[in-house]
């Protein structure tokens, strides 16, 4: 089994049971062009839960 992606953000679409249940997920610089920390990305493929 490939590696599982823990997540909190159980409002996103894709979370299932506090882990990511998206095929690929996309993670990006967030307001940084060189990140420094985990606080500069973010999940490209959150998607709000309707
Ligand atoms: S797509 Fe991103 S925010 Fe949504 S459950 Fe997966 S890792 Fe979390």
């Amino acid at each position: 089994m490939p590696g599982e992606i823990k997540c909190t953000v159980t409002e996103c679409e894709y979370n299932q049971n506090v882990k990511c249940d998206a095929p690929m997920i996309q993670v990006d610089r967030n307001h940084a062009s060189n990140a420094k920390s985990s606080d500069e990305t973010k999940c490209e493929t959150f998607k709000r839960k309707m």
